[in-house]
C-alpha cells in the first residue's frame, strides 16, 4: 500500500503528483475512497519510480563556503578526539566513494556530500580518519569508528 495525502477538489479526473517525497493525490470530491485507492495502487510502480528519481536528485544543503566550514570544523574536532591526524584534507568530486584515505594519510572528501546532513559528513570524515590507523575495514576498524560514533551504522544507512 502506498500512503498519500489526499486533496479533494472540484475536478473531473484524479491527479497524482510527488512533492518533497510525499505522494499527493488530487481527486474529484465525489470520488469514492475505494476508487481512489484502486487508481493509486494501479499507479504504484510509476509512483515508486518517481519517488526514487526525486531522491536521486537531492539538492545542495549548503553553499560551498558552508560546506568547507563544516568539513573544517569536523576535521578539527575529530582529529583532537581521535588523535589521528591527516597529512592533507581535500574536497573533490569522486566517483565511487564518499571519501578516501591514501597510505600517505591524504584524505579526500567527496564534494557530493554537500547534499547530505551534517552527521553524515561527520561520519565520512571519521571513517577516513580511522583509516589512518587501519587501512582496511577490519573488525578493529569498525570498533574504532564506533568508539567515536556509537550510532554510525544508522548514519551509514542514510548514505546511498
Ligand atoms: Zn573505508
Amino acid at each position: 500500500m502506498i500512503s498519500y495525502k489526499l486533496e479533494q477538489k472540484n475536478i473531473k479526473n484524479l491527479y497524482i503528483r510527488i512533492k518533497d517525497n510525499t505522494v499527493i493525490v488530487s481527486a474529484p470530491k465525489k470520488m469514492k475512497q475505494k476508487t481512489i485507492d484502486e487508481i493509486v495502487q494501479k499507479k504504484s510502480k510509476w509512483i515508486s519510480n518517481k519517488l526514487k528519481e526525486e531522491k536521486e536528485q537531492l539538492e545542495d544543503k549548503y553553499n560551498k563556503e558552508e560546506f568547507i566550514e563544516i568539513i573544517k570544523e569536523n576535521v578539527n574536532d575529530l582529529t583532537k578526539q581521535t588523535g589521528l591526524y591527516p597529512n592533507k584534507v581535500r574536497i573533490r568530486e569522486i566517483k565511487y566513494a564518499w571519501g578516501s584515505c591514501s597510505s600517505k594519510k591524504n584524505i579526500t572528501i567527496n564534494m557530493k556530500l554537500i547534499k547530505y546532513d551534517r552527521e553524515i559528513i561527520r561520519y565520512v570524515i571519521l571513517h577516513e580518519l580511522c583509516h589512518i590507523r587501519y587501512m582496511n575495514h577490519s573488525k578493529e576498524f569498525w570498533e574504532l569508528v564506533k568508539m567515536y560514533m556509537p550510532n554510525y551504522n544508522e548514519i551509514r544507512k542514510k548514505l546511498k
